[in-house]
């Protein structure tokens, strides 16, 4: 399966040896919630998104303490064999943790900086300046990561007054989405004539509806070529959140927009935070950008199926080829992802099986109690008893070894 054939051209950012942009696959990002001063904690989550998938992670990095402990998460995944490289978070005092904390500052594979809230009023120039000098000290790029929930209300302000004297006035909604561009490219422009490269700058400018996002990454993405990232802020929880990321980014990526994602999901009280890498993966395999593991096709089921063994067998190929498979473009290059079937009955198993790698259908309602598997287009055996499922996950296995070596 192909993704769209066009990408927009972006400048590519080498982060820490993961290149977002200049053509490169679309990279799969996340950031922690846990207080950045607790190592232990930050450790332990960077590791868990690292292993789902993520290529890049983001803490937060907010007061001393936080700063002070970065080097030694840093070193924590260093020693666990973990590379993922780590993006700092500042808001407001970032020029001041970077410079109070050197080993902080070399630690951190990019800095996050947003333009709107960089200093207060009188020293937001000479602030921003700082963060950039020490991008350059360091030789480290960084994000200019406009919200709209933190947007320049200087700026903001003088394009409404603009816009209110104008013959042609626009809606409030087009003009704050002029600002949150301004604020962007304005913001990387000073950037770039204060000395850093225009490979060293990412974008964003992220806002929590999807008509907007949608709007403003296409205006953006139209206005530079500098790498973007794309994310819907403030997603939401659930199945909400989910379903508005994937709306939102599906059609900006459809039209070749964007080089890194981040899913922001709220989790679920007590809820796992690598459903986000998943999210992600699942966005960018589904849109034919990249391929993270096989594909596995399974049917709804219906009145036909007879019992929950179709549900857990689906379910548990899945999770087990998640867990297992590396991402399959870059370990299996030019190889078509293999692709798994699990059905429910004979309407359509049989058919779905044969154009699988390899495929079962499990006995419906009334069909005799046996499950045909087709490997690659033909039948080669009829399983049958209560450890139809272990079977089967031992074929599959069998197969990925065969014909990929040991997942
Ligand atoms: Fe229902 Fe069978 Fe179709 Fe699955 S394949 S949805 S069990 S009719």
């Amino acid at each position: 399966m192909a993704g769209p054939s066009h990408r927009r051209n972006s400048v590519g950012v080498d982060i820490g040896g993961i290149v977002v942009g200049g053509g490169h696959p679309i990279v799969v990002q996340s950031m922690t919630n846990t207080d950045t001063a607790d190592i232990e904690a930050t450790f332990r989550q960077v590791a868990a998104l690292a292993r789902a998938g993520s290529e890049l992670v983001r803490i937060t990095v907010d007061r001393d303490e936080a700063a002070a402990a970065v080097p030694h998460i840093r070193d924590r995944l260093d020693r666990a064999g973990i590379t993922v490289p780590l993006i700092g978070d500042f808001h407001y005092i970032g020029h001041k943790l970077l410079t109070d904390h050197p080993a902080c500052a070399e630690a951190l594979a990019k800095y996050r900086i947003n333009p709107g809230n960089v200093g207060f009023k009188a020293k937001r120039d000479t602030q921003f300046a700082t963060l950039i000098e020490l991008a350059m000290r360091w030789n480290k790029p960084v994000r200019i990561g406009v919200n709209w929930g933190s947007l320049d209300e200087e700026l903001l302000t003088r394009l409404m007054d603009e816009n209110a004297q104008s013959a042609n006035p626009v809606t409030a909604a087009a003009v704050q989405r002029e600002a949150i561009i301004q604020s962007a490219i304005g913001s990387a422009e000073r950037a770039e004539e204060l000395g850093l490269g225009r490979d060293r700058i990412i974008l964003s400018t992220k806002v929590s509806d999807v008509q907007h996002l949608i709007a403003v990454y296409q205006d953006l993405a139209a206005r530079c070529d500098y790498a973007l990232h794309l994310g819907l802020t403030e997603a939401g929880m659930g199945t909400k959140g989910v379903v508005a990321s994937s709306a939102a980014l599906g059609i900006l990526l459809q039209q070749g927009i964007g080089d890194t994602v981040r899913i922001s999901l709220t989790p679920e009280p007590g809820g796992d935070r690598t459903t986000e890498v998943r999210v992600a993966q699942e966005l960018l395999q589904t849109m034919g950008f990249r391929q993270f593991i096989p594909v596995v096709a399974a049917c709804p089921g219906c009145g036909r199926t007879t019992s929950s063994t179709f549900q857990t067998l689906a379910k548990e190929i899945q999770d087990h080829l998640s867990a297992s498979m590396p991402e399959w473009k870059e370990r299996y290059p030019g190889v078509e992802a293999m692709s798994v079937a699990v059905m429910g009955c004979i309407v359509n198993g049989p058919g779905e099986s044969k154009h699988a790698n390899i495929g079962i259908s499990l006995p419906g309602t009334g069909e005799t109690p046996a499950a045909p598997v087709f490997v690659d287009g033909k039948k080669v055996a009829t399983l049958r008893g209560a450890d139809v499922a272990d079977q089967f996950k031992q074929m599959v296995a069998d197969y990925i070894e065969k014909n990929y070596g040991k997942s």
